[in-house]
């Protein structure tokens, strides 16, 4: 991904664009460090009331938020659409799979961070020993526009879940999605839990420096990797979600139609700028031509324009990133099957099927974040496996098999993977979410996505004095013995297998 084009500006304020017709769609003052640093003082002071409130108490906070964002689902997802150009029905879908998540955290963060036994062990068997996860404080989450609802809630409602106060930097191409989740939040609970503020680069970069107890980033590598240097800086805690360039592997035995399907939508939704997007196919000889024919078919009757299903490209800088990756495979040999160079528009980009496109060539390595993809023959499964594990990258993947599927997606070096579906895991709340290499580290979702936002915190409550005082200068050299005879018993004897 390419920096944020510079937005028109004026003073201390920003526009956010309509990417389908230029239109200002709203106007949103850029913070400064000393703001930032004031929302998150004032965030501290709420989460000293949040973290103290019961798990139950705090759920039914989140579920009023979820409730009342819920009750207005297509004012939200209208604004997805001004904001960030994506159909209003995906913007539906993509909002709704995010109450998903706020509902799931809501309701598992008791079970998952609250305090339960974990057996002492047999030498210190007069111990009770139990464990739960406190909030962290305060956690910045810092989003990006592809996803404004879905994607920053990920990271928003666990950590609030788990007992945080969060101070939310939206991308600045989605502010107005921002400020509506953060305004229906002080609405629904009345207090300024989660705090707002909005700017460019120079704005997050300030949120991570604000002392906050850890930064949740979504965005490119490139930025991830400034974030963590400005995190360093202090010791401040990163999750980083960053790009990813994942597969569709296709087997001899797969139901070729439906992995087809799963390919283009993969690959075209959202106009292909998904983080878990489908970028490549590698297809078993045996079902390539089958495979190719049927995608093609599909394909040639999909349109990018402003009632499609397919929306524009929400930032203008990346149809020159798109060009460039399409162009580079035509110039290597690559040829375009449906779209090609000139598929790519001003604001939108047709869909575009590349074959024989050389593995170290930018359509195949780097992220396009556009509706396009590669298709590649491959011989074996070993050699789809091989080849998907190829990129800096892993994130997400798919597999289409109905007999070797779940073995293909262990070999697979990604976070998630689906098999015989498309990017399902993202609905599964109790799915932790997040990559491997340049696409990051740390989870979002389920029960490690709560557990990212908090620290663990042991307790060991003697329940009885011990035969053997193992802790005191009082040890006598005859409890010394007893203590090697206990450990040669316990560990010193062969196990027979
Ligand atoms: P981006 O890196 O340009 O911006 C992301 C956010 O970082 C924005 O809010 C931006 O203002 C902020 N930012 C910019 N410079 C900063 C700095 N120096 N310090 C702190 N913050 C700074 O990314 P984008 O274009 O908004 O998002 C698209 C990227 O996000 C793609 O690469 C996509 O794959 C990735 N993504 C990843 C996931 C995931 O879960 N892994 C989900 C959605 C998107």
């Amino acid at each position: 991904m390419t920096q944020a084009p510079a937005r028109p500006q004026s003073g201390s304020t920003f526009e956010s664009l309509n990417p389908a017709t230029g239109e200002v769609v709203g106007t949103h003052p850029v913070q400064t460090a000393e703001e930032v640093q004031a929302a998150v003082a004032r965030a501290r002071e709420e989460a000293a009331w949040w973290g103290g409130l019961s798990f139950g108490e705090r759920k039914t906070h989140l579920n009023a938020w979820k409730t009342s964002m819920t009750q207005r689902l297509p004012e939200l997802a209208e604004l997805m659409r001004l904001e960030m150009g994506k159909p209003v029905g995906d913007a539906m879908l993509e909002a709704g799979l995010a109450m998903e998540h706020v509902s799931w955290a809501a309701g598992h963060a008791g079970r998952v961070l609250g305090r339960r036994r974990v057996s002492p062990g047999l030498m210190m068997v007069n111990q009770s020993a139990s464990v739960a996860f406190k909030p962290l404080g305060v956690v910045g989450v810092i989003g990006p526009w592809n996803y404004p609802v879905f994607t920053p809630l990920g990271s928003v409602a666990y950590a609030l879940a788990a007992g945080n106060a969060v101070v939310f930097k939206p991308s600045e191409h989605t502010p107005g999605v921002g400020a509506w989740m953060v305004q229906a939040f002080q609405d629904a609970v009345g207090r300024p839990v989660l705090q707002l503020v909005t700017g460019l680069g120079a704005t997050g970069a300030a949120l991570c420096r604000a002392g906050v107890d850890k930064v949740a980033f979504t965005g490119s590598t490139a930025t991830g990797k400034k974030v963590m240097a400005a995190c360093a800086e202090t010791l401040t805690p990163v999750v980083i979600e960053a790009g990813g360039k994942d597969s569709v592997i296709v087997d001899a035995d797969a139901d070729v139609e439906a992995a087809a399907d799963a390919a283009l939508w993969g690959a075209c939704s959202n106009a292909g700028q998904t983080c878990i997007g489908v970028e490549r196919v590698y297809v078993h000889e045996k079902v390539y031509d089958e495979f190719l024919s049927t995608i093609t078919a599909k394909a040639a009757v999909l349109r990018a324009d402003r009632d499609g299903k397919i929306g524009p490209i929400t930032m203008p800088s990346q149809v020159g990133v798109i060009r460039s990756h399409v162009q580079d495979a035509l110039d290597h040999g690559g040829r375009a099957v449906v779209g090609g160079i000139d598929a790519v528009g001003e604001r939108f980009v047709q869909p575009t099927i590349l074959v024989d496109v050389p593995e170290d060539s930018l359509a195949v390595q780097e992220e396009t974040f556009g509706p396009t993809m590669t298709i590649a023959k491959v011989r074996t499964m070993d050699e789809a496996i091989e080849k998907t594990n190829a990129t800096r990258y892993g994130l997400g993947n798919t597999v289409f098999s109905k007999v070797n599927g779940m073995a293909i997606a262990e070999r697979v070096r990604s976070g998630m993977s689906a098999v015989n579906g498309v990017i399902s895991f993202a609905g599964i709340p109790s799915l932790p979410f997040g990559g491997v290499g340049d696409s990051g580290f740390g989870r979002i979702h389920g029960p490690e996505g709560l557990k990212e936002f908090t620290y663990a915190k042991a307790i060991a409550r003697q329940r009885f004095k011990p035969m053997i005082n193992l802790t005191s200068f009082d040890r006598t050299a005859k409890a010394d013995k007893q203590l090697a005879q206990v450990i040669g018993l316990l560990h010193g004897r062969a196990k027979k297998r």
